[in-house]
């Protein structure tokens, strides 16, 4: 692991924490039936998993370009 391994591996963590707020928080306003709320937030949950879906496609092309490490792939599903 390099120093970019790191940071983006706690960019990782940080975006995978993100999204499980956003989904308890959609998942919360869901049971108040709380729809407008819910629209905010489903918004905000996709956001979130997109963001994810970034992080994870940076470090597999950071191992695949630095490391030529592929091993850590199946962690990330
Ligand atoms: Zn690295």
């Amino acid at each position: 692991m390099c120093a970019e391994c790191e940071q983006l591996w706690k960019n990782y963590v940080d975006a995978s924490l993100k999204r499980v707020r956003a989904y308890g928080n959609l998942k919360l306003a869901n049971l108040r039936s709380d729809s407008e709320t819910m629209e905010m937030l489903a918004e905000a949950a996709a956001l979130a998993t997109q963001k994810l879906e970034e992080v994870k496609r940076k470090i597999e092309e950071h191992e695949s370009t630095r490391h030529a490490f592929r091993g850590t792939q199946s962690a990330l599903l």
